[in-house]
């Protein structure tokens, strides 16, 4: 079976072949570093981690997420807190990184600085004025889309159309309403950086263009983001790279990941209701907010609310709640692989819901399990299948202990009595009591009535 994915420019589902055998090189558009990451720019980083753990299961990975760290957005971050721009980038660097740490997502292999690559910017545009993609005009360089007969083919957008179409307030230097700034002048209290078009700074699109040849070379195997930038930022890159490299293909397979809203709503500044992750994970643990950004399929969008935490968090306590009082030596999780199924759904264009219930699967059959060794081997199974997606990093009874005194969360109570029911029903009353005692020992309570069993915390 190889790996399939859906590739946005293909629009459809497609089996992956990296170019080089063995090795794929995969680049994500990464943050602009002016505040913190909110729970929508989380999910790209999740998804895309998530695959990366994928891909390093066969292949080696070069993957590259880059920094944007040279915007007008942080030049007015700057103005309004009177913080120097570098302050700002590094403090939100950092910040960006530890928040997608509680979340488990892994440090890529390289994470360019769009400051740092400056050189590489200026060297593409001037083999994109050189080869008659690009012209200076006013201490601008602009991309002539016109020069390029491609334009559009990943949004699906018709060059034409877009012309009749557009509302774009012309720039009187530019040739046409659609080209796009590869470098525009500085004034003396913006950051810029000496060129032979004057002192200046890049436009956004070139950055990517630049840092993704540097790291990963001209044609790259996968190229990723959320979806509202395949127009213009990928198009623009696809353009730009395609041109200065002579025509060598961009990017292979183009993917993107859906939106998030909240609460049925757009997540905006003027709603007030952005999310910051820097503010979640004081309450939240990162692995339940990893589970409710995967909850969904990556190109579905995702609605987010308190429920999907709660059933976010139900999700890991029934896993957690499997593997509870098992000791796993590490050798043997190392030894131990992800149920075939699971796999199969993550190959399958990262089928999250798919692979879930197939995680679950390998839970009940621990949950039923009598005999310690088939129930040590499971359990393996499980802390390996959460290896491979990101879950089961915390000792159970830690995981647990922060629900109430007793150390148990009430779905953590729940998955018990389930659990004692599943064993009353095989007939196992040696299991079905010891999960009563257990219960006992922490003070909960259990009664068995005609409607079923509840439970309550003794005085
Ligand atoms: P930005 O820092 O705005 O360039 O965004 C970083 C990443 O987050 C990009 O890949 C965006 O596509 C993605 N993104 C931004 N908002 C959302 C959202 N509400 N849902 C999903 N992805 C988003
Ligand atoms: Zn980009």
């Amino acid at each position: 079976m190889t790996i399939t994915l859906h590739d946005t420019r293909r629009g459809r589902k497609v089996p992956f072949e990296p170019l080089k055998p063995g090795e794929v090189t995969m680049y994500l558009c990464g943050p602009t570093v002016y505040n913190y990451a909110h729970i929508g720019n989380a999910r790209p980083a999740v998804v895309f981690d998530l695959l990366a753990r994928v891909l390093r299961r066969r292949y080696t990975l070069t993957f590259a997420r880059n920094i944007t760290d040279v915007d007008d957005k942080i030049n007015q971050a700057s103005i309004e807190t009177g913080k120097p721009i570098a302050e700002i980038t590094a403090r939100f660097i950092d910040a960006y990184n530890a928040d997608m740490g509680v979340l488990g997502v892994e440090p890529p292999s390289v994470e360019p600085r769009a400051t740092e690559h400056i050189a590489e910017m200026i060297a593409m545009i001037e083999t994109l004025i050189d080869n008659g993609c690009a012209y200076e005009a006013e201490g601008h360089v602009l991309f002539d889309v016109g020069s390029h007969p491609d334009y559009g083919a990943l949004s699906k957008r018709n060059l034409r159309e877009m012309i009749a179409g557009s509302r774009v307030e012309v720039a009187p230097y530019k040739k046409a309403a659609h080209d796009f700034v590869l470098w525009k002048p500085s004034t003396p209290e913006l950051p810029g950086w000496d060129s032979p078009w004057g002192r200046g700074r890049p436009g956004w699109h070139i950055e990517c263009s630049a840092m993704a040849g540097k790291h990963l070379g001209e044609t790259i195997d996968i190229h990723a983001g959320g979806q509202d930038l395949v127009f213009p930022h990928h198009e623009n890159e696809m353009a730009q790279s395609t041109c200065a490299h002579g025509g060598a293909p961009f990017a292979r397979y183009w993917l993107h990941n859906g939106f998030l809203s909240i609460n049925h709503e757009k997540m905006s500044k003027s709603l007030g209701n952005v999310l910051l992750v820097h503010d979640l994970i004081e309450t939240v643990p990162g692995e339940v907010i990893r589970l409710a950004l995967l909850s969904a399929h990556y190109r579905q969008p995702l609605d987010w609310s308190d429920e999907t935490l709660d059933a976010a968090r139900r999700m890991l306590d029934r896993l957690y709640g499997a593997v509870r009082g098992i000791d796993v030596p590490r050798a043997a999780i190392e030894k131990a692989e992800p149920p075939a199924t699971l796999v199969a759904a993550l190959e399958d264009d990262l089928n999250t819901p798919k692979a879930m219930a197939e995680f679950f699967a390998v839970a009940r059959e621990l949950n039923k399990a009598k005999d310690p060794a088939e129930r040590q081997r499971l359990a393996a199974v499980m802390y390996a299948s959460g290896e491979l997606m990101g879950f089961l990093g915390e000792d159970p009874d830690a995981w647990f202990a922060g629900d109430g005194a007793d150390g148990y969360s009430p779905e953590a109570i729940e998955t018990l009595l389930e659990e004692r029911q599943a064993a009353r029903a095989d007939r196992d009353f040696s299991r079905a009591d010891a999960i009563r005692d257990e219960l006992a020992a922490a003070g909960i309570v259990i009664e068995d009535g005609p409607e079923g069993t509840s439970w309550r915390r003794s005085a």
